[in-house]
């Protein structure tokens, strides 16, 4: 398929699934195993937040000094990681409304898709493999990539353009929080908001995104928005 010179990079908690009780039991596990922590950490927003952002915040919630954060940081990242994928099977994942017709038909009318996520991208394929959504998603930028949302964005795009000869302009970053509009604005491309997480329709024109959804489930409104 010839790309039609748009590309959607897609948020994954909040926007095309919901289920992530595995994956605060790995930041658990992890800390616990790395730190000996074993705050309550339920208080956290980790809203749109990446995942070595996340392990930032609670570590510092645990009175972890900086340097001893250090030592272990890229361990207990990994640690994660593969209690992730031992334990994802057991976990409830569900896929958003709207998001099992959508992806198809972007791919049907030449999007090149990607995934703009703070997951580790191993976590991120994990979770998406789970639900059958992951073949929609060759490539992405992740948690992995960089603790900075505007980065892993930029870091999307680029492998877009140099990974799959991606030479378009359109480029909309989805998400459901502020700060995936954010980066997405900060990267200075187009930004749709989905309020099927933590956030309002109105929180997320708020904060400046150019189109938002109140779920997915409006195909043609969508595809009209991006300009097919
Ligand atoms: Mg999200």
């Amino acid at each position: 398929m010839i790309n039609n010179g748009i590309l959607t990079l897609f948020d994954i908690d909040g926007t095309l699934v919901r289920g992530a009780r595995c994956h605060y039991q790995a930041f658990l596990e992890a800390v616990k195993q790395f730190y000996g922590m074993r705050e309550d950490i339920s208080g956290i927003n980790y809203a749109g937040k990446t995942d070595p952002q996340i392990l930032m915040e609670v570590l510092d919630m645990g009175g972890i000094e900086k340097k001893t954060q250090t030592q272990n940081f890229q361990n207990c990242l990994d640690f994660m990681t593969r209690y992730y994928q031992e334990n994802v099977h057991r976990e409830n994942i569900q896929i958003l409304m709207g998001v099992k017709e959508i992806l198809p038909e972007l791919q049907k009318q030449g999007v090149l898709l990607g995934l703009a996520t703070g997951n580790l991208e191993p976590i991120a394929h994990a979770k998406l493999g789970r639900v059958g959504l992951d073949g929609y998603f060759p490539f992405g930028g992740f948690g992995s990539d960089s603790p900075d949302r505007l980065c892993l964005v930029k870091t999307a795009i680029k492998r877009a353009r140099d990974v799959f000869n991606y030479q378009g302009e359109q480029v909309f970053v989805i998400g459901d929080t502020p700060r995936d509009v954010t980066a997405g604005r900060e990267a200075g491309v187009k930004t749709i908001g989905v309020a099927t997480g933590r956030y309002s329709v109105a929180e997320l024109e708020d904060c400046g995104a150019d189109f938002v959804f109140k779920d997915l489930t409006d195909k043609k409104i969508f595809m009209e928005d991006i300009g097919i």
